[in-house]
């Protein structure tokens, strides 16, 4: 008989933390798991899943525009957001039920509240103290928002999906994935969306015609960005209208202003120093391939370690060290070649290497590059253009970046990851035979290096 109450206690039932214990458990472990929000984690109660709800929402809006170019008369039409918010957290309660009811038929026991080490083996859960051989660290992460003069009266994403109306106007800060995303979502809605962002080019990292096309398309849609800018202070009236002031010396009035300046770890309160777990300055926590921290038998997975800060891949490393540790195959999770999509309007598609990076990575590169009208804006009008890129390595022919910005990339780049993570080659694009009339197929049937 173990010493300890539990095999492996779990902390944090998000993606990563909810399929670390239910593998666990199913190779046999006794395993407990803690979570002081709803289950489910960031993906599933304030992230992926919600903002994807919204984000088909909101291209409905093209949808009904786009059908008058195919013969459809469509009388008037108005929108609630009322309603959506209200649909959405019906579906959003019922996957919380799915993720209590995975964790239940698996066995693993559940404490509703925050843990926090002891000490390296012990872990205190409100009035309750719990033993633990192993333990997991998968606690997620929260927004961060700078604290400028008045930084309290802005929302990050946790509160955009709660939001008692639409905003008429609505200050969007940043320039990654969430602001993207966001600026999408209420601009097809029918907010007046003001994107400000610090740099030169929204979407940093991303390989730059990406970034220019997106930018293009957002500035089309009518989504206004304003480069170079900084918001420096925020002031509330006593109409609540708050007023933004740039580092440019302009000011901007909106009724809503939306930080999206990127996530911290959520290490604060967790004892990690009593269990003698070492951090980062930024809290992050380092682990070796296995997610192994600085002690033996104690582990961490997902955005608290900052590698690579997507569900899948979180899901990923909990599944590879639930098999590693209780079921007998030890595996390293692999970090290249992650393809990610950005569900901004229009939306991103990636996988691979930046040219930029890749000039880095792999020496001398072919580019083929196309953008083109998608067959179905033939009809309904709309000025939107597909880009789509591969990056191609001229010694050894293989493809080590896909890049597209248009309809569907999400979907379409991620039957194409198979293919650049397996390392296949151009001539091996070519040899595959596309599908008409797609917009893929231009992926397999582009042959003149630019
Ligand atoms: P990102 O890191 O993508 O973007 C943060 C943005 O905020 C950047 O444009 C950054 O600018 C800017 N910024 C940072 N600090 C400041 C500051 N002090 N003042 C002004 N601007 C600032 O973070 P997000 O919050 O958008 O998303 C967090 C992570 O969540 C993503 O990186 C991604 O891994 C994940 N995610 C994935 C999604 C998906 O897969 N579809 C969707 C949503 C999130 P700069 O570029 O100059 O640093």
């Amino acid at each position: 008989m173990s010493k300890y109450d539990f095999d492996l206690f779990v902390l944090g039932a998000g993606s990563g933390g909810v399929r670390a214990a239910r593998i666990a458990a199913a190779y046999g472990a006794r395993v407990g798991i803690c979570e002081q929000s709803e289950v489910g984690g960031t993906c599933v109660i304030r992230g992926c899943v919600p903002k994807k709800l919204l984000s088909y929402a909101a291209h409905f809006a093209d949808d009904l525009e786009d059908a008058a170019g195919y013969g459809w008369q469509i009388g008037p039409s108005s929108f609630s957001w009322e309603r959506l918010i209200e649909y959405k957290d019906r579906e959003i309660n019922r996957l919380n039920g799915v993720y209590l009811r995975l964790l239940d038929n698996a066995s693993v026991r559940l404490y509703p509240v925050h843990g926090k080490f002891v000490d390296s083996h012990h872990i205190q859960l409100g009035e309750d103290k719990v033993s633990a051989e192993k333990i997991l660290i998968a606690t997620g992460g929260h927004p961060w928002v700078p604290e400028i003069p008045g930084h309290e009266h802005s929302i990050t994403s946790d509160e955009a999906f709660h939001l008692k109306s639409l905003p008429r106007r609505i200050i969007i800060v940043g320039g990654g994935y969430i602001a993207c995303e966001f600026a999408g979502i209420f601009s097809g809605l029918g907010s007046e969306v003001i994107q400000v962002y610090r740099g030169d080019q929204i979407m940093r990292g991303f390989d730059h015609d990406v970034r220019e096309a997106l930018a293009q398309e957002m500035i089309a849609r009518g989504i206004r960005i304003m480069l170079n800018t900084n918001v420096t202070e925020l002031n509330r009236d006593s109409h609540g209208l708050l007023t933004a002031m740039m580092d440019d010396a302009n000011s901007m009035h909106a009724d809503t202003v939306m930080f999206a300046t990127g996530r911290v770890p959520n290490v604060r309160d967790l004892g990690l120093r009593d269990a003698g777990v070492e951090a980062r300055p930024g809290g992050t926590i380092p682990v070796d391939e296995y997610s192994r921290t600085n002690l033996e038998h104690i582990f961490a997975v997902g955005d608290v370690t900052g590698r690579v800060n997507l569900t899948p891949v979180a899901l990923r490393e909990g599944h590879a060290f639930a098999d590693t540790e209780f079921g007998g195959n030890p595996r390293p999770v692999s970090h290249d070649f992650i393809p990610s999509a950005v569900f901004s309007n229009p939306q991103v598609g990636t996988v691979g290497y930046s040219e930029e990076d890749a000039r880095l990575h792999f020496g001398e590169l072919q580019i083929f590059r196309s953008e083109f009208t998608p067959m179905k804006h033939t009809l309904s009008g709309r000025k939107e253009k597909t880009m789509m890129k591969l990056l191609v390595q001229a010694s050894t022919d293989r493809v080590v970046g896909l890049h597209m910005v248009g309809l569907d990339a999400a979907e379409i780049v991620q039957g194409f990851a198979v293919a650049i993570k397996s390392g296949l080659t151009k001539q091996q694009f070519d040899d595959t035979t596309g599908i008409h009339p797609t917009a893929a197929e231009e992926l397999v049937t582009m042959r003149t290096p630019l």
